[in-house]
């Protein structure tokens, strides 16, 4: 229903108008509504019916709505609360329009005599039938009935609904509709996408509702599968620009790096780590960059792969950058890692630059000219490691840890420095790219890596190493708390450690490091004799790394923490973690922490606690969390709880790639978009480029991130 008022209508879309945006414009913007194609992609999320009028005599209870008559009293009256009455008569009857906000304007537009039309809910008042706050809008006699059905459009505060309907109205006519797509490229029996949208937007009124509402009309089936074929496209595009780059063959040296660090290994390899050491071996041997992401769950050892890989460049002649996403995770992550190499490097005359946020001035200097003269072997550090101060003399691999908790444009900005980082090859030809190894233990379901990660090639370990004891989970409402502590005072008399993970407060440092330091002192009080340790993100990173090392020599015995824990933290004799408020957490992050107890061959157990109620999904992801402790399983079920939303960095920005398609309802279609954009990209690269820009426009980038 128009508002009152409706505010002017928009004159060029917004990007168009460019820097002085007016607020609905900006908002446009922010919605992601820039071209007239966005708009004309941008669909009713409902549709209200203004094509009809009631007579107020037929009115019936509970029923929404539209009546059209004239005012015959207006009044403010003063009943619980100031509220304004306006009775509409349309000659059969007479029906009470109420509004307990009301403006000065609104007032006058409902005066005594004026022709009004308005849409509500009609319900039983006081004084007869009756519409609280109905829209509403002062019309002439005879004034013509829209003919289609009204789209209400998903929107944000700043843009009210009368705006943007008359923006997407005017998109239409100008958007580029016309059909790309041939009749063999479509599933049968959909219309064209001129008709698709034309239909969705402003759908006839004998419309049945449901089959816009579930989105299984053909119309519908339509902008769903265009959206599905420019997301694979736009992957198979983006496998075809990378198969022409070119980077260093690496491979290891007899008797060289490789085989020394093996020597050194405190253990032997999982059947599972050969086989990935294997694939990525392959993939270095190429002179191709390789895009791997190695995925296994928490301490499954992922990190002496990547040590292997790094001996592997280094044993070329090259170098490699390690990263992970925070300071602590790089140090923790790695710390191991460098235990290896490093005597085995320092032999060579090589060194290990570290590179973070935190090492500033001289020291920083110094390690950016080993990294620019080669003699840094190996770079570890945060995001710090492709600033744009870095240069590489010849950097030969990346490998990007928890690759998943670095932002989009972080990793558009790894990317960029890659590809400004290749180092001189021997001969003229074309300049290197470094290849890339991305590490994680979320793993990707498989329906998302076939969709969303086309471009990237998968490893998987899929054992841990031996000697493990699975960890045991139970879920308690916080009023055993009593218990919990008892438990903690049994494992502590038995010489173990405990982890105690708090949540982060509403997302209030402040809030979140005074509840950290509440829970520490409670401890501390219910547990007397024993040393209650607190690690908090706000702590600079050199007093992180003490009490972490307090922790792991066994001087600490409970461990309270926030999340900074969450990966990567290695003391086998931790035994039990308690999550307070584990209601709050995501259910990867769980599993994340949850992989922080039995690391070594201690039986352990994870505590989850939850204050009551919970909500249906806090109860799925605590279920799930009881019921296995298979990484692949949880993420298959967080996919269920959830939808895709949180498996991809550009997700996380609010973005989803997908807007109208689902991976599991749509799956047939999925499967059409995936046969067709191959083909369909060989023989008309024209046409497909068009095809993902009018779907993705500006999007397109982050796909690749
Ligand atoms: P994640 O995959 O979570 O990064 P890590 O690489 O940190 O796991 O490995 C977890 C622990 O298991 C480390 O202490 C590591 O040294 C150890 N580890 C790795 N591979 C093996 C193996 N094949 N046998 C025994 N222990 C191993
Ligand atoms: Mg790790």
């Amino acid at each position: 229903m128009p508002e009152a008022q409706p505010p002017p209508a928009p004159n060029k879309p917004a990007a168009a108008a460019g820097k002085s945006l007016s607020g609905p414009a900006q908002a446009m913007v922010k919605l992601g509504l820039r071209r007239d194609i966005d708009l004309a992609l941008h669909l009713p999320m409902r549709y209200e019916d203004e094509t009809r009028l009631q007579p107020i005599s037929a009115l019936r209870d509970g029923q929404t709505a539209q009546v059209e008559g004239v005012v015959r009293d207006s009044r403010v009256e003063l009943r619980s609360r100031r509220q304004l009455v306006v009775h509409l008569a349309d000659g059969g009857g007479e029906l009470v329009l109420r509004f307990l906000n009301f403006y000065p304007a609104q007032q006058k537009q409902l005066a005594a005599g004026q022709r009004v039309r308005a849409r509500g809910e009609v319900r039983a008042g006081f004084f007869g039938r009756e519409m609280v706050h109905p829209a509403f809008k002062v019309v002439a006699e005879g004034e013509p009935l829209p003919r289609t059905l009204t789209p209400v459009y998903p929107t944000s505060a700043q843009l009210p609904q009368a705006y943007l309907r008359k923006a997407v109205a005017s998109a239409l006519l100008r958007a580029p509709l016309a059909e790309l797509l041939t009749p063999e490229m479509l599933p049968p029996g959909l219309p064209t996408l001129r008709e698709a949208l034309l239909f969705l937007h402003q759908p006839p009124p004998a419309t049945v509702l449901e089959t816009l509402e579930d989105h299984s009309h053909p119309a519908w089936q339509r902008l769903k599968y265009e959206e599905l074929l420019a997301q694979q496209l736009s992957q198979a595009a983006a496998q075809r620009e990378r198969a022409a780059l070119r980077a260093p063959a690496l491979t290891a040296a007899t008797g060289g790096l490789v085989d020394q660090l093996h020597a050194v290994l405190p253990f032997t390899l999982t059947a599972a780590q050969q086989r990935v050491v294997t694939e990525i071996g392959t993939d270095l041997a190429r002179p191709r960059p390789m895009h791997r992401l190695l995925q296994g769950d928490v301490g499954s050892g992922k990190t002496v792969v990547a040590a292997l890989a790094a001996a592997v460049a280094i044993d070329s002649g090259w170098q490699c950058a390690l990263m992970a996403p925070t300071e602590i995770l790089a140090e923790q992550h790695f710390r191991k890692l460098i235990g290896w190499l490093a005597p085995l490097l320092a032999e060579r005359g090589r060194t290990i630059a570290w590179l973070s946020g935190s090492r500033k001035g001289k020291g920083r200097k110094a390690m950016l000219e080993q990294v620019a003269s080669g003699e840094a072997a190996l770079i570890v550090g945060t995001h710090a490691v492709i600033q744009d101060d870095v240069v590489f003399a010849r950097l030969g691999l990346a490998v990007v840890d928890e690759q998943h908790r670095f932002g989009v444009a972080q990793r558009l900005a790894l990317r960029a420095k890659l590809e400004s980082s290749s180092g001189p090859e021997a001969g003229a030809g074309p300049p290197l790219e470094p290849h890339l190894l991305m590490m994680s233990a979320t793993p990707i379901p498989r329906t998302l890596a076939m969709t969303y990660f086309a471009d990237l090639d998968v490893s998987t370990i899929d054992e841990l190493p031996p000697g493990r004891t699975p960890v045991l989970t139970k879920v308690f409402a916080d009023n055993r708390r009593d218990q919990v502590i008892a438990r903690i005072r049994d494992e502590i008399e038995r010489g173990r450690q405990i982890y105690w993970v708090c949540p982060l407060v509403e997302e209030s440092e402040h809030l979140d490091l005074q509840n950290a330091t509440e829970t520490q002192a409670r401890l501390g009080a219910a547990l007397p004799g024993v040393s209650v340790g607190l690690l908090h993100g706000r702590m600079a990173g050199a007093d992180k790394a003490a009490v972490m090392a307090q922790f792991t020599a066994g001087q600490l015995q409970l461990l309270v923490a926030t999340t900074v824990i969450e990966v990567g933290v290695d003391v086998p004799n931790a035994s039990l973690m308690v999550v307070e408020h584990a209601e709050r957490f995501g259910l990867a992050q769980l599993h994340q922490l949850r992989g922080r107890v039995g690391r070594g061959a201690v039986a352990s157990v994870c505590v989850l606690l939850y204050t009551a109620p919970l909500s249906a999904t806090g109860k799925a992801r605590l279920q799930a969390m009881a019921e296995t402790t298979d990484g692949f399983e949880i993420a298959r079920r967080d996919l269920e709880i959830r939808g895709p939303g949180e498996f991809m960095g550009a997700r996380q920005s609010g973005d989803a790639l997908l807007r109208f398609a689902d991976l599991n309802a749509d799956s047939a279609l999925l499967q059409r978009a995936r046969a067709v954009a191959p083909g369909l990209l060989q023989r008309e690269p024209q046409l497909a480029l068009q095809h993902i820009e009018r779907w993705l426009g500006g999007k397109a980038e982050f796909l690749k991130a």
